[in-house]
């Protein structure tokens, strides 16, 4: 098919031009000076992400789910007990992940739209055994499933209510770098991401950062049997820029590029304000439709992920295929509980405002094409309403009262 495809799947998500050029270069001796720098370069940008000073950016040629087994091999040992709440597939994969390794899982099932009852987690806590107390409390910070965003700092002021001293480790995969993260504001022990998402980089690295409070348990012999994953040789090879194994020395300078474009050049608070703008927008195109948004609490609304319950004896499968097949639109499909009865907009990443109006005006050809009850132009209205709205100028707060 000429022209562009859109890809606007909850990640891996689209890759600025000047990305791919940083990585389209020859490989470098990664333990030579210049590759010494760029990791030092990469690690300090990886730390104004995840808003910390003092804690520890790693990583891994890996994904998400490598980053996920290097927290938890790091900090916990057979037999400690987690609390979980499953709210989708990812929070209830931590708790898969974690019955592997021997943990004592906690899984709390919530249901598929909704978040961390923090007054549940408050009093679960306070009520904990005091001769095995739990170890951690696992979180994902955007449930890539349902579209629902934990509010960290709720479960930070749970924790320090109860005074527990649970370490709290959350997953980042879909929110870090495109909505806000305070890793030390908010005591979070370890931070787990991947590269192809807010980071806007192929898939290909596993991220995280530890704290100071959860290396101290890598050097005291805590956590699991573990060897590619151990932190105490990455840290200390990092320290002098080098790699205890072969890094994905061309990633590497991808990152650098990404990280300069969002940290240094957009800033990150402009990035998170982007994806407020940009989700507000598609949220009230889906409100036009008429098709409910699975996050059942308004405030819990994920910026990067929009997922959209479609009518019963609608197969949101179809949608997806038809979409991908006919216009080259790769929504995300509906996982976990909501295959076939949801769909999933990815609004993260280098994203800007034409994308999203393609991408709503994509999907109604779609819709339209296979029946769907849903006015064509009804969500691409809304959405340019939304724009002309936030953009407030004048002669464009005129063009939506005239709209
Ligand atoms: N956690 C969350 C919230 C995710 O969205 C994903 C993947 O989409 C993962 C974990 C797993 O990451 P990966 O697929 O990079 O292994």
């Amino acid at each position: 098919m000429s022209g562009r495809a859109f890809l606007q799947i909850p990640g891996p998500t689209n890759i600025p031009e000047r990305v791919l050029r940083a990585m389209d270069r020859p490989v470098i001796d990664h333990r030579g000076p210049e590759f010494a720098a760029l990791t030092e370069t990469v690690r300090a940008g990886l730390k104004q992400v995840f808003g910390t000073r003092d804690g520890v950016p790693m990583l891994y040629p890996g994904s998400g789910t490598g980053a996920i087994e290097a927290s938890l091999v790091n900090v916990l040992s057979p037999g400690e007990r987690v609390l979980v709440y499953n709210y989708g597939v990812f929070s209830g994969g931590l708790a898969a992940i974690s019955r592997r390794f021997g943990f004592a899982v906690d899984e709390v099932p919530l249901g598929y739209g909704k978040t961390i009852p923090t007054d549940d987690l408050e009093r679960r806590l306070r009520a904990d055994s005091p001769t095995n107390p739990y170890r951690a409390v696992l979180v994902v910070h955007n449930e890539t499933s349902t579209g629902v965003t934990v509010d960290i700092t709720a479960v930070r002021r749970a924790i320090d209510a109860a005074q527990h001293d649970a370490l709290l480790l959350v997953d980042t995969v879909s929110s870090l770098a495109s909505i806000e993260f305070l890793m030390d504001e908010w005591r979070v022990d370890v931070a787990i991401c991947g590269s192809q998402k807010g980071l806007m980089m192929p898939p290909g690295l596993g991220i995280l950062c530890a704290s100071q409070r959860a290396v101290a348990i890598n050097q005291q012999g805590g956590g699991s049997p573990r060897f590619f994953w151990d932190w105490a040789p990455i840290m200390r090879e990092n320290r002098v820029g080098l790699f205890p194994y072969t890094p994905a020395t061309l990633m590497l300078f991808g990152l650098r590029e990404a990280l300069q474009m969002l940290v240094d050049e957009e800033g990150l608070s402009s990035v998170y304000a982007r994806h407020a703008r940009l989700a507000t927008a598609v949220r009230t195109a889906v409100n036009a439709w008429g098709l409910p948004i699975v996050c059942e609490d308004p405030a819990c609304y994920s910026n990067t992920i929009t997922t959209v319950r479609v009518p019963s004896g609608f197969d949101s499968n179809e949608l997806t295929k038809h979409a991908r097949e006919k216009y080259s639109l790769s929504l995300g499909g509906g996982i976990g509980e909501l295959s076939g009865v949801a769909f999933r907009i990815g609004h993260l990443g280098a994203l800007n405002e034409l994308e999203v109006l393609a991408t709503i005006g994509g999907t109604e050809l779609a819709f339209a094409d296979l029946g769907l009850d849903v006015k064509p132009g009804s969500g691409l209205l809304a959405c340019q309403r939304a724009f002309l709205a936030q953009a407030g100028s004048p002669t464009r707060a005129e063009a939506v009262a005239v709209a």
